[in-house]
C-alpha cells in the first residue's frame, strides 16, 4: 500500500466530486452491484424488511456475495427517480466514481468524467482519501474472490 502512496498520479493534487444523484451510473448497461453480507441488514431495515425477503425479492447470489437485480434496460432495481436506498447503498455505490477502473489512467478517467456529472463538483477529495477508497474496493474484490 505504501507503495501505491509514494507513486505519483494525476490525481495528486486531489479530485473535486459530489454526487448529483442524476442516476447515469445507476441505469444503463447491466452490470453487478455487490452487496456484502454485512449490508445486508442496514439495508434491508431501511426498506423495513426481513432480511431473507429482502433477499430473495432483490437479490442473487455470486460468489460469495449477493448483487442487486436489475430490470431489463439495466436499471437498478432500487432507482426510481433516484436511488431509494441513498443512505445505505452498497459500498460499491458509495465509492463510485473512485475505482481502480476508472482511475488507472487519465484517458479513463476523462472518460468517466464526461459520464458523471459530479466530477469536478462538490469538496475535494486528496489523493490519500482517493488512494484509500480505491485500496477499500481492492478488498472487496478480494473478499468476493473474484
Ligand atoms: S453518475 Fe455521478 S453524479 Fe450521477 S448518480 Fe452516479 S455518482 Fe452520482
Amino acid at each position: 500500500m505504501k507503495r501505491l502512496y509514494n507513486r505519483s498520479y494525476f490525481f495528486d493534487h486531489g479530485i473535486h466530486f459530489e454526487c448529483r444523484r442524476c442516476g447515469v451510473c445507476c441505469t444503463g448497461d447491466p452490470g453487478i452491484i455487490y452487496v456484502g453480507k454485512d449490508e445486508l441488514t442496514s439495508i434491508a431495515e431501511h426498506l423495513s424488511l426481513q432480511v431473507p425477503f429482502f433477499i430473495e425479492k432483490y437479490l442473487y447470489p455470486i460468489k460469495t456475495e449477493y448483487s442487486i437485480k436489475e430490470h431489463a434496460d439495466g436499471r437498478c432495481f432500487f432507482y426510481e427517480n433516484g436511488c431509494t436506498i441513498y443512505p445505505v447503498r452498497p459500498h460499491q455505490c458509495k465509492t463510485f466514481p473512485f475505482w481502480f477502473e476508472n482511475l488507472r489512467s487519465l484517458k479513463k478517467w476523462k472518460r468517466i468524467s464526461r459520464e458523471c456529472p459530479g466530477i469536478g463538483c462538490g469538496p475535494l477529495h486528496s489523493k490519500e482519501q482517493i488512494l484509500e477508497i480505491v485500496q477499500s474496493n481492492m478488498d472487496l474484490v478480494v473478499k468476493m474472490n473474484l
